[in-house]
């Protein structure tokens, strides 16, 4: 019987030749010799029961850096999202996001089919909104309206081009949202290299976050979790989700120690994925027909209509000499930088992507 994919895998195919410069996304780095000897270092307990030591040190820590008072680990940033969005909301609520962001559009609907909860989508620039989008999106409470008990923001905004929220426009939808009486969630995918590109340190730029998250397997390089803080009441709650969603683990400690080491030696080198970013994007604005977006970290888009060719087709062409990307729309590419692409990559993915445009 024909298997048919939902899912297209970026193109692995062992027809084509070898991978050399692999822009697909953050997802794809490998964890690092070091990374690894930290996995097999790791003091390992039980974590359902609480006497994981690996784990521990990952939650500590990022409660302090995060300025929360608790911390749990998940396998995935997802899991953090929706365990979120069922800690703060009932059945019937609404929750008020960018129409681009991931919980709506790459989260399998998972606030409706777990939740209960619909997601309203609010329009805004480069994945961000203001306070008067906010205001303008709030409800009479009437008994025939849907509650609105969440704000949900994306630090950085993935669809939104990488870009950063600034921490005083941040800020004023937190106070808007708190000032209605919702509670405020932030998806922290990529808060660290937020953290990194605009030097506001990361408790203050999440002080108005009742709940956020950090994930550790995007430019951090570690191989699956990701860390949900809130107050001690909220933790609390997320973990009776965390047990009935099948997301409490037991020696996990030993990918825990993988995410800490991931905190002690991959924070600070994000500003070489958004040099090369620039780098990238400086190069990809002087071949004709491309109009590249300003990046604002490791996430550089560009659309490829004004050269005559859709995505997917420079896509393919440019796999063919080792070169891979994602497309996320018909003329929209995204080429991500990460620890595993280096100045020397990015140099021959611009080389390549002339060369392809160009013939
Ligand atoms: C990747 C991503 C997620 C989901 O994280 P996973 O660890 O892949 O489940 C959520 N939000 C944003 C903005 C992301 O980029």
């Amino acid at each position: 019987m024909a298997f048919s994919p939902i899912y297209a895998p970026p193109r692995m195919d062992p027809a084509l030749p070898p991978l050399r410069v692999n822009l697909y996304s953050d997802t794809q780095t490998k964890p690092s010799p070091g990374m690894k000897a930290a996995m097999m270092a790791a003091d390992v307990g039980d974590e359902q029961h609480g006497d994981d030591p690996a784990i521990h040190e990952l939650c500590d820590r990022m409660a302090a850096l995060l300025g929360k008072e608790a911390a749990m680990f998940l396998p995935s940033g997802t899991m953090c999202n929706q365990i979120a969005i069922l800690t703060h909301c009932r059945a019937g609520d609404e929750i008020l996001a960018h129409e681009l962001s991931h919980i709506i559009a790459n989260e399998g609907g998972g606030p409706g089919a777990l939740t209960g909860a619909v997601v309203l989508g609010l329009k805004g620039e480069r994945g961000q909104f203001n306070s008067e989008t906010i205001r303008a999106a709030l409800r009479e409470p009437r008994r025939n309206a849907p509650p609105q008990t969440l704000l949900e923001v994306e630090q950085t905004a993935n669809s939104g081009g990488g870009s950063v929220w600034p921490l005083d426009k941040l800020n004023a939808v937190m106070d808007t949202a708190h000032e209605a009486g919702m509670r405020t969630h932030m998806d922290g995918a990529r808060l660290m290299n937020a953290v990194v590109a605009s030097g506001v340190p990361a408790h203050e730029m999440v002080a108005k976050c009742d709940s956020v998250w950090l994930d550790f397997t995007k430019g951090l390089g570690a191989p699956l979790g990701a860390v949900l803080c809130g107050s001690g009441s909220f933790i609390d709650e997320a973990w009776r989700w965390k047990q009935r969603l099948g997301g409490s683990l037991r020696q996990a400690g030993i990918c825990a120690a993988a995410c800490t080491y991931a905190l002690e030696h991959n924070i600070d080198r994000l500003a070489e994925d958004h040099a090369n970013a620039r780098i990238l994007a400086r190069g990809l604005a002087q071949v004709p027909g491309l109009i590249v977006e300003e990046p604002e970290t490791n996430l550089v888009f560009f659309d490829t209509r004004g050269a005559g060719v859709t995505a997917d087709e420079l896509a393919e062409r440019i796999r063919r000499d080792g070169v891979q990307v994602s497309t996320v729309g018909k003329y929209r590419v995204r080429a991500c930088t990460h620890l595993d692409v280096d100045r020397a990559g990015v140099e021959l993915a611009i080389q390549v992507i002339r060369e392809k445009i160009s013939r």
